[in-house]
């Protein structure tokens, strides 16, 4: 069973022996190893069952330490980090020599975030290091924004949990490449918009379409419920008298036989709970998963994302 606790100097001592941890960020749990040792990185892609082409984001205590991970760090970078770490933003940059190519997954830039979450800032204070620390959750299964969540993903695991209560952003974080001779380019929604980001740089992000740099490992299918689940419009009268059937409401939520979690109309709260409705909805083993398709709005961008890698359109 894996074991929960709050004691820091525990923590990072599992850290420094080359265990694993699961770790609380505002954006979702981490399961995070001291990213100097290639024995620790590689125990994370075997716990999560992840492949080794998908490359892992480096957590630091401060962008200052940012140096010691990548070069090139331009102004552009600079200011997106001033205004944004701590905080669920992750920059792309070239990645220094020795960073180790298992968390970049052989390419020659590395995924570099700040988080705001204060245990993750104080553990990382103490640690005076960097982690990896990918969602903790098995590959291809649901991000886990609660230390229960992270309990079930492994629960046949001696993993130690620091609590840190429910994530409060609830979705990963937004990614950035800002690379030499290419233009910024969003690489992943988050609730940190790309509008807000634009701001900032003072010119539009590229997005989509395949640059110098890839981030591999964002699938078609992710983020997925074991449920087979449907986003709609019109909610089909049948499947509102079926028992069998749960529902995601956004506001709106019409009567059902099956149980329902309306998480309003708020993207931030609907952003905030959504992994654990899908968690709750997704234990109850339920025949399919309703999900009322959001409104069709900037800051519904990241959820819409998730959405479409959790679910298939019905209509
Ligand atoms: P997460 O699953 O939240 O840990 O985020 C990892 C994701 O960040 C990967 O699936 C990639 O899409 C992206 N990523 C991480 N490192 C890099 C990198 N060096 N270059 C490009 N994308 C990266
Ligand atoms: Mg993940």
């Amino acid at each position: 069973m894996p074991q929960l606790t709050s004691d820091l100097d525990l923590a990072c001592a599992r850290l420094r022996a080359g265990h694993l941890l699961a770790l609380p960020t505002e954006t979702v749990y981490g399961l995070a190893a001291d990213a100097r040792n290639a024995e620790a990185v590689a125990r994370v892609f075997a716990l999560k069952g992840r492949p080794s082409s998908n490359p892992l984001i480096v957590h630091l205590a401060n962008a200052d330490q940012a140096e010691d991970w990548a070069t090139a760090i331009g102004p552009a970078a600079r200011r997106l980090m001033a205004r944004f770490w701590p905080g669920p933003l992750t920059l792309v940059l070239p990645a220094r020599d020795q960073v180790p190519r298992s968390i970049t997954a052989g390419q020659d830039s590395v995924a570099l975030r700040v988080p705001a979450h204060p245990v993750a800032r104080q553990l990382l204070e103490r640690f005076a290091g960097a982690l990896v620390a990918p969602s903790a959750n098995r590959y291809m299964s649901i991000s886990p924004t609660s230390s229960a969540h992270v309990v079930q993903q492994f629960a046949d695991s001696d993993l130690l949990i620091l609590e840190g209560g429910e994530c409060r952003v609830g979705l990963e974080s937004t990614i950035v490449s800002l690379l030499p001779g290419e233009p910024p380019r969003l690489l992943r929604e988050g609730m940190l918009a790309a509008g807000a980001i634009e701001q900032v740089l003072g010119e539009p992000l590229l997005r989509g379409g395949e640059g110098a740099v890839r981030a591999p490992g964002q699938h078609h299918r992710h983020y997925a419920p074991g449920t087979p689940s449907w986003r709609f419009r019109e909610a089909p009268p049948a499947a509102l008298a079926d028992p069998r059937c749960g529902w995601i409401w956004c506001g709106g939520a019409r009567a059902s036989a099956g149980p329902a979690i309306d998480l309003g109309e708020d993207p931030v709260d609907f952003a905030q709970g959504l992994y654990a409705a899908l968690y709750r909805l997704d234990n109850l083993g339920l025949e399919r998963m309703m999900i009322r398709t959001p409104p069709d709005d900037a800051a519904w961008a990241a959820i819409h994302d998730r959405l479409s890698r959790a679910s298939a359109m019905l209509d």
